[in-house]
């Protein structure tokens, strides 16, 4: 199996939070697009962690045991006028979610939330600020994703995704050959706490593959009993 490309090298994260569900859903996901990975579950930790070394990015929970999430953010702003801070945030938590922004988070994202809604506010974030980070121009077999625009063009003519069709060909494309289980597509494009049924990927993959012209099913793969990936190279052997 080829190495797989790492999507923001040598980036490094720190997630405070103190939900132990939330914590283990960001800290998988987040290493396995090339993050370096710190965690604090209460403000007084993230704060010593984060005075300890240079971070690019804070996931900071607004709602914590301890310090004030809104305090926390203050701190870490008057810290490093350059680091990038997204807010997790609860729907009832909107005055708490403009104070954040006020007092200088780049943007928050509102529980819950799927991983890819979060990714791309992560991506958003760090291209504003200059950080390092994979390109926002994807292409393969003809297919050519602009993650900043949502754009998607097939032999250039545009093609229109929904946006969790597109999140789906955007993780395809990212991760060519890699099998993704249907738990793990709907941890991934639903949210961590998604309710329905595992046929919601079925039916998505569906849409996406009538729309991107790969009825034949040969650019994305069903791999029986596994799930499914992405796989553009013509001269594959399992093809
Ligand atoms: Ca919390």
């Amino acid at each position: 199996m080829p190495l797989e490309e790492k999507n923001f090298p040598s980036s490094y994260v720190l997630i405070i939070e103190d939900e132990q569900t939330i914590i283990e859903f960001l800290r998988v996901g987040l290493a396995y697009e090339g993050f370096q990975v710190e965690i604090a579950c209460d403000g007084w930790s993230g704060l010593r962690l984060f005075n300890a070394q240079k971070f690019d990015l804070v996931i900071l929970d607004l709602m914590l045991p301890d310090l004030n999430g809104l305090e926390i953010c203050r701190r870490l702003r008057s810290a490093n006028p350059d680091v990038a801070i997204i807010l997790l945030t609860a729907k009832r938590e909107i005055p708490d979610r403009i104070a954040g922004l006020n007092l200088g988070a780049d943007d928050y994202v509102t529980k819950p939330f799927s991983f890819e809604e979060l990714l791309a506010r992560i991506r958003a974030v760090l291209r504003r600020r200059g950080r390092p980070q994979e390109q926002a121009i994807v292409t393969a077999a003809d297919i050519m994703l602009n993650c900043a625009t949502h754009e998607v063009h097939k032999n250039g003519e545009p093609i229109d995704l929904t946006p969790k069709e597109f999140a789906l060909l955007e993780l395809f494309m990212r991760h060519p050959r890699r099998v993704f289980t249907r738990e793990t597509l709907l941890n991934r494009i639903w949210g961590f706490d998604f309710a329905g049924d595992t046929n919601v990927v079925d039916v998505h993959i569906h849409h996406l593959r009538e729309k991107i012209g790969d009825r034949a099913k040969r650019l994305i793969r069903t791999n029986y009993g596994l799930g499914y990936s992405f796989r553009p190279d013509e001269d594959d052997p399992l093809a």
